[in-house]
Order: structure tokens, then C-alpha cells, then sequence
């Protein structure tokens, strides 16, 4: 084994005088403990089922379910299953059921499966005093002191995402329709069979993570809407929409409102003289400079290439021109990459007058910024 990859490891539990314990023990004090381990046996045993999927092998198989077909199916979804499994065992479950010989029986499901990380409630009091955030819960909807519907109601409008499969012997259709209209995502009728029960169990988070996905790229898709690529910081339209947000705030409550407009001097020479990866560089630099400098709800944007634009709330044009003039003194005294690589930038700080309109402020602070190139460039202007 040692002397080829392999991808995938199918094992006897019976190894002449050994067992597939021994095997596993040597296995994971290879370099590759990783590699996936199925156990065929013609003995089916509980305790040796869970002893195994404890010890982290990746299916148990009976060799009467074996036949050709079964197999050849079996390793074409061998991935995908393997990664739903793997997926399921890092997720927090809980069963919550007043029969002790029902949470038994689930409990016995899940460990033959080899998932473990599941916390099982006798009553619906401890249950919903809970914090800890579950992604799939199993409730029997036969409860005391509650009924199934209201507990599933009120769980579903703490956690909208959540997949809560209703569990019962109970197999009235009028039943059944209530659950699921009460926010259930799936209902399993007791005694189950093994096999069904981990197959709807596995169908139900598979929709939950394809959700998950999709709403962790709708989330990035919102972010980047709203980014500057290059330096991360807002882009031009994003920090025009937070302005005009704060400026509307301010004619109502009245507290001072600044922005700074800020630009690089000579920036172009950087290109010129550097390189455009340079010049980047440069913009990322003093980006993160600008960063360093302000607080954590002042606002700052990328306003245009090399121009950024600071909005900074509640707060005064002379207290906003003294962190400008930090970060122009930074900036200045900064080594872009190599030590020789020095640039400078102007800035203009102009305050909100009443009635005034978000352009009517940025266009001052950028008058001010254009005095400041005229004057000789390196310094900030304030109102
Ligand atoms: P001034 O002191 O008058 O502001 O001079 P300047 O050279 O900084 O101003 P100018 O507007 O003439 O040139 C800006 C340059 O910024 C031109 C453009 O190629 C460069 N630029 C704009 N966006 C980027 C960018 O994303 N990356 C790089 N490397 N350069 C950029
Ligand atoms: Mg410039
Ligand atoms: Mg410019």
C-alpha cells in the first residue's frame, strides 16, 4: 500500500487471524490515514457497526446486499454521498422526544451511520431553552405541555433555514398537512426503516446546503456590488448612496457632518516611472494607511482612479481636517515596496450647511482639493 496511491480501501471485517482492526491501526500511522475505508461482512452486528464508524470508517456493507448492480450504483454515488456524509457529521442535530425508547431507537439510526454529533431532548422545555443553533432537528409531534404544530411554528420563526422533519406514528393526511404547514420540511412516520430514514434525512440536507450555498453567493454577490476590486473599500456609487443616507440624517437631527476628498500627487509618474502593478500596489498601500487612521464608522471610498473620498459622521471640519492631515503625514512619510518609492497626496475637507444637498458638499471639498494642487500640492485644505 505504501508503494501506490489509492484512493479507496474495501476490507473484510474477518482478516484470517486478524481483524480490520488491526488493519485501521496500522493505516492510520501511515502518512495517508485519510483514505477511505468500506468494511463488507457477512455478519451484521450492531456493536460492530458503531465500533467501526467510531474508529472513522466511511461505510459498512453486508455481503447479501451485494450484487453486481447494487455495487456499480453504489460507487457511482460513492463522491457525492461521501461528501453529504461527511457535510452531516459536522452539523448540529437535535431530536427532541418525550419516548425514551423512540430517542433510543433514533439514536441507534444515527450511530449506526456514524453521527454522533446529535443532542437528544426528553422534553420540550429544555429543548427550546437551547441556544445552541441546530441545523437539523427531528421533534415527534406528540409532546406535553405543547403540541408538535405550535413548538415547530415557534422554532421556525426563530431559525427560517433550519430543516425540522416531523416525526410520529401518526399518519392522518389532515394531521400530516398541518405540520408541514406550520413550517416543517418533511415528516417521517414511525417504525421506521433504517435505510428510508437516513435517505430522507440525507435528501432534506441536501436541499439545506444547496440553500446555504446559494445564499453564501448571494451574500458575495452583495459585496461585491458595492466594492472597489482593487483596494476594497467602497466603491464610487456605494459611498455616494451612504452620503446621501447620512446627509438626510443630519438636516433632521442636526449634528456636523464632514467629507474629505483626497488625491494622489503626481500619481501618473508612478505608472510611468514603476509600472502599473506598481502604482496598485500604491493604491492598496494607502488604502490601508487611510484605514489604520479612521474609525470604525467613518465611511471611505474609492471615488474615482486615485481619488477616495472620507465621510466622516458627527463630527466637525476641523476635527476631520486633523485626521486628514495624520494620513497625509503618513502617506508621506511612507515607503511604497522599495524605500525610493514616495508619493504624496491633497486633500480638500469641506463641513455640511444647512439645506444643503450631498453634491453641493463633495463639490466644495473637491474646490478645496484643486486649491491644494494649485498650492503647491502635499497639504489639506479645510473650511
Ligand atoms: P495630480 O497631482 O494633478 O493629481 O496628478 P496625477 O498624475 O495624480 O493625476 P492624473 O489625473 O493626471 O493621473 C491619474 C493617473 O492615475 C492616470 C491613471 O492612469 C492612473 N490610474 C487610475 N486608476 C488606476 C489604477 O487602478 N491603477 C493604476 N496603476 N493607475 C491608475
Ligand atoms: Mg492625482
Ligand atoms: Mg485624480
Amino acid at each position: 500500500m505504501e508503494e501506490q496511491e489509492i484512493d479507496l480501501i474495501i476490507s473484510a471485517v474477518e482478516l484470517g487471524e486478524e481483524s480490520a482492526n488491526d488493519f485501521l491501526d496500522l493505516l492510520y500511522e501511515t502518512d495517508t490515514p485519510d483514505i477511505p475505508v468500506i468494511l463488507v461482512t457477512g455478519a451484521d452486528s450492531a456493536a460492530l457497526r458503531e465500533h467501526y464508524f467510531r474508529r472513522g470508517i466511511l461505510d459498512y456493507l453486508l455481503k447479501k446486499e451485494i450484487s453486481y448492480d447494487m455495487f456499480q450504483k453504489y460507487l457511482d454515488s460513492l463522491y457525492f454521498n461521501q461528501d453529504l456524509g461527511r457535510k452531516l457529521k459536522h452539523l448540529n442535530i437535535a431530536v427532541l422526544d418525550d419516548s425514551q425508547t423512540s430517542l433510543n431507537i433514533i439514536k441507534k439510526l444515527f450511530d449506526l451511520n456514524g453521527v454522533f454529533n446529535v443532542d437528544y431532548f426528553k422534553t420540550p422545555k429544555k429543548f427550546i431553552e437551547s441556544r445552541k443553533k441546530y441545523q437539523l432537528v427531528l421533534v415527534d409531534i406528540i409532546l406535553p405541555g405543547i403540541s408538535g404544530e405550535e413548538l415547530i411554528l415557534q422554532y421556525r420563526r426563530r431559525s427560517s433555514q433550519c430543516v425540522i422533519i416531523a416525526v410520529s406514528s401518526i399518519d392522518n393526511i389532515k394531521t400530516v398537512s398541518n405540520i408541514l404547514s406550520a413550517g416543517a420540511n418533511d415528516y417521517l412516520i414511525k417504525p421506521f426503516d433504517s435505510n428510508l430514514f437516513m435517505a430522507r434525512i440525507k435528501a432534506n440536507i441536501r436541499t439545506y446546503l444547496l440553500m446555504e450555498e446559494l445564499e453564501e453567493k448571494r451574500r458575495s454577490l452583495e459585496r461585491m456590488a458595492v466594492t472597489d476590486g482593487l483596494t476594497e473599500l467602497y466603491n464610487h456609487k456605494h459611498v455616494h448612496r451612504l452620503l446621501e443616507e447620512q446627509v438626510a440624517r443630519v438636516q433632521e437631527y442636526h449634528s456636523p457632518l464632514s467629507v474629505a476628498m483626497l488625491d494622489l500627487d503626481f500619481f501618473k509618474k508612478i505608472n510611468d516611472d514603476y509600472g502599473h502593478q506598481s502604482g496598485d500596489e500604491v493604491l492598496r498601500d494607502t488604502a490601508i494607511i487611510m484605514k489604520q487612521e479612521l474609525r470604525d464608522d467613518d465611511v471611505i471610498g474609492r471615488y474615482g482612479g486615485e481619488e477616495f473620498l472620507i465621510i466622516f459622521s458627527r463630527t466637525t471640519s476641523r476635527r476631520a481636517k486633523n485626521i486628514v492631515e495624520r494620513i497625509r503625514q503618513k502617506v508621506d512619510a511612507h515607503g511604497f515596496g522599495t524605500e525610493e518609492l514616495r508619493i504624496t497626496l491633497s486633500a480638500g475637507v469641506s463641513s455640511l450647511r444647512e439645506d444643503e444637498s450631498s453634491i453641493e458638499l463633495v463639490n466644495r471639498a473637491d474646490e478645496l482639493l484643486y486649491r491644494a494642487k494649485e498650492e503647491g500640492r502635499n497639504r489639506v485644505l479645510a473650511e
